[in-house]
């Protein structure tokens, strides 16, 4: 493996620093490396393969569609985006969908959709947005102006500008930020990347009577929290706090890239129209079938109902491991979005784990995250946690 990490690292962008292995296959909840080593795998591509990897239909379903068609252009009709659109209506809740080709082009597109609302009342050109700190929405230059993480953005700025930045689950700090030119407040309602940090319910309840009261569009962004992962389809049904705009990636196509926003139909009526936003490749037959399949699959095989009933299990294993170790220092997340925060570093650990045969990821320098695959059992968590106990220190 080492002659191919010397190759990529010789013609890749150094963006990341990646762990020392090269990855080869997939099956179920395990990956394989180059040598054949296999990983337990906590990490799901990041929240990606909610259904593990050679789910039953699934490759079927793409194989299908690469034979028919992959690709067509928006210009024209096809019939995997029609039905995949359907099921995302009503899983969301919403009435239109927009596909994109990942999570930052969806928030993109929402941020798109809330500033021409706003243009469209008052013909302004300096809408506002409020975002939390600690966010995360992505690394393109808008869904970055909202990331409430100063590191990423310092770089790059300026950036779209006009946002201001509150604390979740303190209203009176998303209160100071509101002006006549607020135009939409976004936020994940259970954080991911930022620290697994789950918005309390009379936070959002206030901030949806704000929006409500103040004709701001409420956006949630559901890429990471959404598909299922914290035991509803979309976090925001836990809370029973519906948003105006909403994103979906990660998940939804389980593996194949695809993000999309959705809106309520009095948005879409006051916001993008014919001309104002476009992609090649969004929502193409490929990736369209991908979705459709993964939400045949979720409905047929009660992919949410099993969350719920394995979600607690790993909640108490992680919770014994808080008790244990005075290393770590706090168990939070909702679901099968899970996070150990220690009071130190982790990435020393989460190498340990690696070379165990236990793939884990961090959310910040100190906090070890849980975001497995949604058909994990009890059985699965008993042997990630069996590994992790023997490399976390102290
Ligand atoms: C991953 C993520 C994004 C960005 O998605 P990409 O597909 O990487 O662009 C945006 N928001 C949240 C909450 C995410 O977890």
């Amino acid at each position: 493996m080492k002659e191919y990490i010397e190759q990529a690292e010789a013609a890749l962008l150094h963006t990341y620093n990646r762990y020392q292995i090269v990855l080869d296959r997939g099956e179920g909840v395990y990956l394989y490396d180059m040598n054949g080593k296999k990983y337990l795998d906590f990490v799901a591509g990041i929240a990606v393969f909610a259904l593990g990897y050679h789910y039953p239909g699934y490759d079927e379903a793409l194989k299908g569609q690469i034979d028919k068609l992959i690709h067509t252009s928006n210009y024209y009709y096809n019939s995997p985006a029609i039905e995949a659109a359907k099921k995302v209506k009503k899983i969301s809740g919403m009435d239109r969908v927009f596909f994109t080709n990942s999570g930052a082009e969806a928030v993109e597109g929402a941020i798109k959709a809330a500033r021409k609302y706003a243009w469209l009342k008052d013909g302004g050109h300096d809408h506002e947005i409020i975002a939390m700190n600690h966010s995360f929405h992505g690394r393109t230059m808008g869904a970055l102006a909202v990331t409430g993480n100063p590191k990423y953005r310092e770089p790059f700025e300026p950036l779209i500008g006009s946002v201001k930045y509150a604390e979740l689950n303190d209203f009176d700090s998303v209160l100071n930020c509101v002006t006549d030119k607020t135009c939409a407040v976004i936020l994940e309602p259970v954080q991911g990347e930022g620290g697994l940090r789950p918005a309390g319910q009379e936070f959002l309840q206030k901030l949806r009577a704000l929006c409500d009261e103040r004709d701001i569009l409420l956006i949630f962004d559901e890429i990471q929290c959404g598909m299922g992962r914290t035991g509803y389809m979309f976090a925001w049904q836990r809370y029973g706090i519906k948003p105006n705009i909403m994103t979906s990636a990660k998940a939804l196509g389980c593996g194949v890239p695809v993000g999309a926003f959705m809106m309520t139909e009095r948005v879409a009526q006051n916001s993008l129209t014919s001309g104002d936003h476009g992609t090649t490749y969004g929502g193409n037959p490929l990736a369209a079938a991908a979705v459709d399949k993964v939400l045949e699959i979720y409905e047929r095989d009660h992919i949410v109902d099993h969350v719920c009933q394995v979600a607690p299990y790993l909640e108490k294993r992680l919770q014994e491991l808080t008790d244990k170790y005075d290393c770590i220092t706090e168990r939070r997340g909702v679901g099968l979005m899970q996070g150990l925060v220690f009071d130190h570093p982790v990435g020393e650990t989460i190498t340990r784990a690696l070379e165990k045969g236990l793939l884990l990821i961090n959310a910040g320098p100190d906090i070890i995250r849980f975001v497995p695959s949604l058909i994990i059992t009890e059985k699965d968590i008993d042997e990630m946690i069996a590994i992790l106990d023997t490399c976390i220190e102290g």
